[in-house]
């Protein structure tokens, strides 16, 4: 850690500014580098920030005051011990990793030891969904972790932190590849075709393949990318959305890993497309181990196809699960609290810089640049009339088989499970905590667009699984998520979640349930955004299919 040297720290303002620019869209990834230098952002560093930008330090606080993995705190551990507490994680002993790690450093977690080595924190999922127990340490990732590899893992710290002592880090099985994880293009065959294409030739090529965005949202990408190409504007912006934060969801952590090449190809056939010759990949937080290896294998493409007239920015996430929703992302880019801006107007006019801009999910750029290269047809022949093509999953959970699936849209939830070995569950929740959580009477069900859409997120719950306390897990992360912004997301989470404790521990009568369901089906129509629309939908759908296991905990009922 450096100490506080107000000349040098000026210098360095200076460089940061030459390193990212002089503009606000600077400020996040200056305050990340200044935190990497200096363990936390003091009063001064946020006053020197905001000065050199020229806006106001209270504007800076808002920003660092946001994201959760800034810190105000001199009290911080020189590793700060980041564990899952997704339900996935949950499932494979969180619980027991915890209380051996305070065991070990003799803190609870949320402290810090004595001599400001060791931070404990909970965090939101990590990705890691199939290899739980999760943690991390700064910026490296240890999966699968037992409570015997605690004592390995402290000294490993203490010994100067070598990476590769503990190769624990494992990218996620493939337990089953179809069209598009088993292609077979040679790196450059999509974005070779494109450049030989007229921008709308790949709109009508996209059009044709009846994609819809892979993100969960399922708009038709071509009609994304054709309002944004449609735009009279010299500026315009492509960014590619990897902040995959939905509990259960890793997928595109292995596609940035193992598509490198398709997406970053499908990001240039999407910038040509709609005549945008700025890209950002805003790449989460947690996923900070994968920034130096993508941004080499980002600068050999852009030095291999010079003649593309783009330029490609990687932007790092501060650990807000919001900024996933594009605005706020937006919002984050240009150097704010991720905050969802009101819709319309929508970023395909009104983007990053009010300029239009077209985000997109990772698995949907890969499908773009696959589609280019192999034509419309070819990715219709999978799925069904309206959710053409593969998917691909994140699967974790009660069965044998979890990590990465890719298969046809149009599969029963029945034959899906047949294919992850979790054919004795008694429920799943499709589509991560945002999702619904789908009963044993439902899995005759189709995974799809037409029936239940998902962005691919499958856990699984065996017959053991406490489903209130599922209720509960996803409760506490969007309580602990919302940006605030609006009453019925900010104020709602928070009652669902304080009745579900109620529920525990048997005070909570059928009426105030009945409140409770009405709360969520308000938020569902009443929140500004996609978090708070759709955060009651685990509560609701376990309400609603688990209600035999919710009641018997009632104290009292009308
Ligand atoms: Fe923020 Fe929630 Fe409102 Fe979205 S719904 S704007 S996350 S408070």
């Amino acid at each position: 850690m450096q100490t506080l040297d107000i000349p040098k720290l000026k210098d360095e303002l200076k460089s940061l500014k030459t390193k990212y620019g002089d503009n606000r869209s600077s400020l996040i990834p200056m305050l990340q580098d200044l935190q990497r230098n200096y363990r936390y952002l003091s009063g001064t560093i946020i006053q020197e920030t905001a000065h050199s930008l020229g806006i106001h330090p209270v504007e800076v606080e808002g920003v660092v005051s946001f994201y959760s993995f800034f810190k105000r705190e001199q009290q911080q551990g020189k590793f700060i011990i980041r564990l899952c507490q997704t339900i996935s994680c949950n499932m494979v002993g969180k619980e027991r990793l915890a209380k051996q790690f305070e065991n070990e450093l003799n803190i609870k977690f949320g402290e810090t030891t004595k001599d400001n080595l060791f931070t404990l924190e909970y965090t939101s999922c990590l990705g890691m969904c199939d290899q739980g127990p999760a943690i991390l340490i700064n910026d490296q990732l240890f999966a699968k972790v037992t409570p015997d590899m605690v004592p390995e893992i402290i000294d490993h710290c203490k010994k100067g932190f070598i990476k590769g002592n503990l190769p624990i880090i494992e990218m996620s099985d493939t337990q089953k590849k179809g069209p598009i994880l088993q292609h077979s293009l040679t790196p450059g065959d999509s974005i070779t075709k494109a450049e030989k294409m007229d921008p709308q030739d790949i709109i009508n090529e996209i059009k044709e393949s009846k994609l819809l965005g892979r993100g969960g949202a399922g708009f038709p990408t071509a009609l994304k990318w054709q309002f944004a190409h449609d735009e009279k504007s010299s500026e315009k912006y492509v960014v590619c959305n990897a902040d995959e934060g939905e509990p259960g969801t890793f997928k595109d952590r292995y596609l940035i890993h193992d598509q490198t090449d398709l997406l970053l190809e499908g990001i240039a056939i999407a910038a040509r497309a709609i005549g945008a010759k700025k890209g950002f990949i805003y790449l989460r937080g947690e996923y900070g181990y994968l920034k130096l290896f993508l941004q080499e294998r980002l600068d050999s493409f852009l030095t291999k196809f010079k003649n593309i007239d783009l330029n490609i920015e990687i932007r790092m996430g501060g650990g807000a699960y919001i900024c996933g929703e594009e605005t706020a992302l937006i919002q984050s880019l240009e150097g704010f609290r991720g905050e969802p801006r009101n819709r319309p107007p929508y970023p395909v006019d009104t983007g990053f810089h009010g300029k239009p801009t077209s985000v997109n999910n990772v698995e949907t750029f890969i499908a773009t640049a696959l589609i280019i290269s192999k034509g419309a047809d070819w990715f219709k022949s999978n799925g069904t009339d309206k959710s053409t093509g593969t998917k691909i999953f994140s699967v974790s959970g009660d069965c044998e088989k979890p990590g990465i699936y890719e298969l046809p849209f149009g599969l029963t939830i029945s034959e899906f499970l047949k294919e992850v070995g979790g054919e004795d569950a008694k429920g799943i929740q499709v589509g991560g905590a945002a999702g619904i959580c789908i009963s044993k009477e439902e899995f005759n069900r189709t995974i799809g667009y037409e029936d239940v859409s998902t962005g691919g997120s499958i856990i699984v719950f065996g017959q053991e699984r406490d489903m209130l306390e599922v209720a509960i897990n996803f409760m506490e992360f969007f309580a602990e998520e919302s940006c605030g912004q609006c009453t019925p997301c900010r104020e709602g989470n928070v009652k669902i979640l304080d009745g579900l404790y109620k529920l525990k521990n048997g005070k909570c009568s059928t009426s105030y349930l009945r409140e409770l369901v009405k709360l969520g089906e308000t938020m569902q129509i009443a929140s500004k955004c996609g978090l708070g629309q759709s955060s009651p939908n685990a509560f609701l759908s376990i309400v609603k299919n688990y209600k035999h296991e919710i009641l018997g905990r009632m104290a009292e009922s009308n």
